[in-house]
């Protein structure tokens, strides 16, 4: 072959511009790009081999090794693959620069019907330019009598091409780093970035500092004692060692690529060790495996969650063919999965594609729904094959598949049978057994408690009417009980202490009660000096409440969600119109009640109506520091009446 030069630019569509700025974002992915290459070229001879077009020698180790050397601002990519002839350097690398934008995007159209390669990024090869002054490629076709091809480009618009010196079958990619990106020559960054990208790649990678390797042995440190000296006796036992095997820095055969069948409960766990970093083990996983209607693979990991102090956030990594593609991708991922840890990868994944088109790719949106529905049969079928298992993670899972629901409707219909509440009894009932068992009581009603010890006085009211009512304490549970309430129209949740159940109070005449109530509620107004006081008579089964708050739910929950958008901030919520919901409910058939009544004039009756009060607020929420103090003192006022 003689020489040859030529240009690779043709016109302004040139796509060095669309490489540098449009393309990747990320700098640090030309090393995905080239040791992908490596791997596809490695791949692509072992197909080969299998269809007889080629035979691998005896002593053959396919490898890929990357090697830096920061004393000369180089790293190199190094493959015993299938390497390339001249005509194929023309054709794969050449003439790829002459197409545009759009030729670039037919070309990967093309591209998705080639069965299983991985590169389907596009101009992966040219990203070599987002960090190198200057690319060399020396190659040797695997095809008998091939001559080596060397190939030189400085990132301009000019290549030249030439025999080259290549002795090995494969191909040597070195780039001469520029001076803004000589970090890719530390070999801490490089080893961070093929830890990132290749962890998994299918092929075995070796690394390699050449500057330590080529150093003369005496630059070598020392082996020294700890104390400094140097270490003679054990001299010679280290000489006498043998170096150690060098080892891949990457996993060829990852989990998520093996049946379910073959992996151990220990396999799941030391991989999401390795994978997330975390120490604490999932609660259980998922092995996604499949190949119908499209190639699908990965392991979703539910992370125990401390949700009281941290706030829940996953990791999923995405892969296409084992190639690490992003973290976290929305447009493939479901929103909610996001909060779980995991892998997939999908090798039918059109990537090289911008974000924003994705984002419209139905055939995207289609793997999407896939996983959802996959995540959602499994918890599903967990919940009615092992229920124990189920109801052991549940308070662990609930906020994910409560927030899974409230953001995805087709999760949300599959999940909405296997929502657990957890009642008074501490057992797990879902919602249509807790409406069955209420229906006589209070059809259709399902009270609620968030905080056990603040509504402790309610709950013992219920417990000995026994009624039933179901522990709603995490933040995500007010948006899905509105979200619930929706779907069920008749149904309405109602917090323990937003009103008198019908159960706790006896039958009673209600215009007696309204007199009762207005009789009782003067006094009061009274007695505390309360204008707006609202006041309630009832006749509680359980004579020994006086009497007690209850907070309407609608205002609460209007009262609520001002405070979570900080409306409620500094602002009076009365502006509103918001205050109020509050109910003094006072129970006529207590003795204290009855007593107030009988002597609206009497010696104790201020005192009794303060303290009754202050009592119904307290069983509600803690007392502000000045009702506080009048407590105290007046409640040491009444002990003194004792003696
Ligand atoms: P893609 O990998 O998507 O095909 P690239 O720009 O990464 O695009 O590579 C272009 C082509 O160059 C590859 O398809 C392959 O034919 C050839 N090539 C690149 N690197 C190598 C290599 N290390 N060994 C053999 N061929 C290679
Ligand atoms: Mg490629």
């Amino acid at each position: 072959m003689s020489n040859k030069k030529g240009s690779l630019s043709i016109n302004s569509e040139n796509i060095f511009p669309i490489i540098k700025k449009w393309l990747y974002s990320d700098h640090d992915i030309f090393l995905r790009e080239l040791v992908s290459n490596a791997c596809d070229a490695i791949t692509k001879l072992r197909k080969l081999d299998m269809i007889g077009e080629f035979e691998e020698p005896e002593d053959n180790h396919y490898q890929v090794e990357v090697k830096v050397s920061p004393e000369h601002k180089t790293i190199k990519v190094i493959d015993n693959g299938l390497g390339m002839t001249s005509d194929e350097v023309e054709e794969y690398i050449n003439q790829i620069a002459f197409s545009g934008a759009e030729d670039f995007l037919a070309k990967y159209k093309d591209k998705t019907n080639e069965d299983q390669i991985i590169g389907h990024f596009g101009l992966g090869f040219y990203s070599a330019f987002m960090v190198a002054e200057k690319v060399t490629i020396d190659t040797l076709s695997y095809k008998e009598d091939a001559v080596p091809v060397h190939w030189e480009c400085d990132g301009g618009t000019e290549f030249a091409m030439e025999d080259g010196e290549r002795t090995e079958r494969g191909t040597e990619i070195t780039l001469y780093l520029g001076e803004d990106s000589v970090e890719f020559a530390n070999e801490f960054r490089v080893r961070e970035v093929l830890n990132k990208y290749c962890s998994f790649m299918p092929e075995e990678i070796y690394f390699v500092n050449e500057d330590e390797k080529n150093k003369p042995e005496e630059e070598k440190p020392e082996i020294v004692n700890e104390d400094g000296t140097p270490a003679d006796e054990n001299a010679e036992e280290n000489e006498a060692k043998e170096p150690e095997e060098p080892k891949p820095i990457n996993d060829t055969v990852p989990l998520w690529a093996k049946h379910p069948n073959e992996c151990s409960e220990e396999d799941y766990k030391e991989f999401y060790r390795k994978v997330f970093m975390d120490y604490k083990e999932p609660l259980f996983w998922i092995h996604l495996n499949m190949d119908y209607p499209f190639n699908l693979k990965g392991i979703l990991y539910f992370p125990k969650i401390n949700y009281e102090y941290e706030s829940i956030e996953g990791t999923i990594k995405l892969y296409n063919n084992q190639v690490f593609i992003a973290d976290n991708i929305k447009e493939v991922i479901p929103e909610f999965l996001l909060l779980l840890k995991g892998v997939i990868d999908c090798p039918d994944l059109p990537l090289n594609v911008s974000r924003s088109a994705l984002q419209n790719d139905g055939f995207v949106k289609k793997i999407s729904d896939y996983i959802t529905k996959k995540v959602a049969d499994k918890l599903s079928g967990m919940c009615k094959t092992d229920k124990e298992n189920y109801e052991k993670y549940w308070d662990d899972i609930s906020p994910f598949i409560k927030f899974g629901c409230l953001k995805d409707e087709k999760f949300n219909k599959k999940m909405k049978d296997y929502i657990l509440f957890k009642n008074l009894d501490k057992k797990y009932v879902t919602l249509p057994e807790y409406l069955e068992a209420a229906k006589d009581k209070n059809e259709n009603k399902v009270f609620y408690v968030t905080d056990e010890v603040v509504q402790s006085q309610y709950i013992n009211m219920f417990k000995e009417q026994e009624m039933d009512a179901v522990y709603l304490t995490q933040n995500i549970d007010s948006a899905y009980i509105t979200h619930l309430e929706q779907a069920n129209q008749d149904v309405k949740f109602l917090r323990i202490d937003a009103d008198v159940a019908e159960t706790l109070t006896e039958e009673s005449d209600e215009e007696e009660m309204k007199s009762m109530g207005e009789k009782l509620g003067e006094i009061f107004k009274k007695a505390l000096s309360k204008e707006n006081l609202t006041v309630k008579a009832e006749r509680l089964k359980n004579e020994n409440v006086s009497a007690m708050i209850t907070l309407s739910e609608e205002s609460r929950r209007m009262q609520e969600m001002m405070k979570m958008y900080n409306m409620g901030g500094e602002m009076d919520p009365a502006m509103f119109g918001m205050e109020g919901g509050e109910t003094l409910v006072l129970n006529v058939n207590n003795r204290l009640v009855k007593y107030v009544m009988e002597q609206p004039e009497g010696e104790h009756t201020d005192m009794i109506c303060k303290h009754l009060y202050d009592l119904a607020e307290l069983s509600n929420k803690p007392l502000d520091a000045e009702s506080m103090t009048n407590f105290i003192a007046r409640s040491n006022e009444i002990l003194g009446l004792l003696i």
